[in-house]
Parts: C-alpha cells; sequence; structure tokens
C-alpha cells in the first residue's frame, strides 16, 4: 500500500498541471501496488513535516513524495522529511558526489560556475541521517530513500523527467523483489446505447460475484460509457482469469439489455 505526497506551490496555484500524480499512480497500480491516498501541499517544512507524520501514522509501505528537492530556496522536502523523523540533515558524501558530477557536466556545457556553486551542491547532497541517495540521471538533485519502521520513504524532484528516471531506474528495481507475488491485470470496455444508470446493477452484481475485481463506469458523454475493472492477483493467470470473467459477465449483461460494447477507449 502507499501514499503520495506531492509539494509545490505551482500545483495548488493551478500553474503546473501534477502530471506526476497520474504517472506515479499509473505505474504503482501496474506494479500491484494499492495506491490509497494522495496529496498536494505547499513547499513548507512544517507543513511536511505533519503530512508525512499522519501518513506514517497509517503504515503504508512506502510514501513517496515529489518536488522540491532542487537547489532554490523554496526546496525544502528533505528539511520537512527530516523534521518528521526527527532526524538531522547531514551530508551524504555519495550524494555529494552525484551533484558535483552532474555540476562538472553543466560547468563544461557552459552552464554554471562549479566554485560558485558550493553552497547549492552541498544544500542537494544533504540528507536526513540513515537516508541513501538515488541516481538521477538527467539532473542535479539525487532522489532520497529513507526507511523507518515498516516504511520506506522515496523523495524525488518535482521535474517530471527527472521524477520519472529515478522512479524507473532505481525505485522499481528495488521495489519489484520485496513485492512477493503481484500482478496486475485490467481492461476497459466501451458502452454505447444504455444510460449509465442501467450499468450500476450489472456492475454490482458483477464486482459481488468476482472477488477482488474493482469496476467503475465513467459517463462520455452523448450517451457512452467506459467501464474499467482491475485486479491484483498473486498469480498471472489467477488476475487475467478475474478481468475475463469480469468482462465476459458485464458484455453479456449489457447485451441483454440493448447495449453495444466493445474493448478499449474512447478514441473520439
Ligand atoms: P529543481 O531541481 O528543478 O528545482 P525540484 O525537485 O525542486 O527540482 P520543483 O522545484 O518542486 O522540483 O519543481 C520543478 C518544476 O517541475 C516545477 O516548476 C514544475 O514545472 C514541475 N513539477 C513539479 N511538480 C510537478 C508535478 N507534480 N507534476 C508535474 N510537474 C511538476
Ligand atoms: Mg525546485
Amino acid at each position: 500500500m502507499a501514499e503520495l505526497i506531492f509539494t509545490g506551490n505551482e500545483l495548488l496555484k493551478g500553474n503546473v498541471l501534477n502530471t506526476n500524480s497520474h504517472w506515479m499512480a499509473k505505474t504503482l497500480t501496474s506494479l500491484g501496488i494499492e495506491v490509497k491516498r494522495m496529496v498536494v501541499i505547499e513547499d513548507n517544512i512544517d507543513i511536511i513535516a505533519e503530512t508525512l507524520q499522519e501518513s506514517l501514522s497509517r503504515e503504508p509501505d512506502f510514501i513517496i513524495t515529489s518536488g522540491g528537492l532542487g537547489p532554490t530556496y523554496d526546496d525544502v522536502t528533505l528539511e520537512g522529511v527530516a523534521k518528521a523523523l526527527r532526524k538531522p540533515l547531514q551530508v551524504n558524501s555519495d550524494a555529494l558526489k552525484m551533484v558535483r558530477d552532474r555540476y562538472t557536466l553543466a560547468e563544461k556545457a557552459g552552464l554554471l560556475k562549479i566554485n560558485e556553486s558550493e553552497k547549492l551542491m552541498v544544500k542537494m547532497a544533504s540528507l536526513p541521517a540513515g537516508a541513501s541517495p538515488l541516481a538521477n540521471p538527467v539532473g542535479a538533485a539525487p532522489g532520497v530513500m529513507v526507511e523507518h519502521a515498516n516504511t520506506t520513504i522515496f523523495s524525488l524532484p518535482g521535474v517530471p523527467a527527472e521524477m520519472k528516471a529515478i522512479f524507473s531506474y532505481s525505485i522499481i528495481p528495488w521495489i519489484k523483489p520485496r513485492l512477493g507475488n503481484a500482478f496486475h491485470a485490467e481492461r476497459t470496455l466501451l458502452v454505447t446505447g444504455v444510460a449509465e444508470s442501467r450499468l450500476a446493477p450489472i456492475i454490482l452484481d458483477a464486482m459481488a460475484k468476482v472477488s477482488g475485481t474493482w469496476m467503475k463506469s465513467c459517463v462520455q458523454g452523448s450517451g457512452k460509457s467506459e467501464i474499467c475493472m482491475s485486479t491484483t492477483a498473486t498469480s498471472e493467470d489467477e488476475a487475467n482469469k478475474r478481468v475475463e470473467d469480469a468482462y465476459n459477465m458485464i458484455t453479456g449483461k449489457i447485451r441483454e439489455i440493448g447495449g453495444n460494447v466493445k474493448e478499449g477507449h474512447d478514441k473520439t
């Protein structure tokens, strides 16, 4: 089970769309990890610490934060994490090497002067005591991993390309072997010719009969609905069988009441 915390005043003001939440939710779900909660909060040390403590009290397996790892004054996520864990921030030598390597490349490209950047590099390499840096292949600020009781906290940059790169190169390989057997399967149906209100009892009935399978209809407008069904099981066969059973059951019932059904999303 996972909880996600997005920091960024720009997200709260509506200047930037929170695309990281969409990507992370989809990616974690496809790994078989249930995302239970996500919040967007200000770049503020106390609010970050408080939000993280609240989340830790629910003992999720993973908490992932995104945003606020950079060199600027409003990047305070690691201070918030350290405060929540009651740990000091310490310069991590591996993290400092990672940041220095990226800044050396940037200096070679004429983008900055390394001897003017010492403070910024040290800031990005200051991690809560006991945390490990995660290499950032596309930016300067490393990701951070820290364990607390039974929860692993990952802090990632806000820049989508950096968030995705660290997630893909460091987090997924770390998480996968620890997940045990969790296989995700999903299917989507496009329904026309019946009102959503008539779909509701069909979906409820299928959910009761195919245990462990989540289903939802979303109205697309002009008499169209999408029904999404997904499940996580301990074997790939079982996950596929569940969505297959749900698919057949729902398709049959909708056709009985005169609706049209086809697989897939509405591309119009
Ligand atoms: P940097 O080193 O670039 O400062 P950072 O980790 O400090 O990285 P932020 O300062 O929080 O990241 O965000 C940098 C930019 O990334 C934002 O201005 C925004 O454009 C984008 N961004 C941040 N969070 C998100 C998000 N959740 N979804 C999409 N884009 C985001
Ligand atoms: Mg920043």
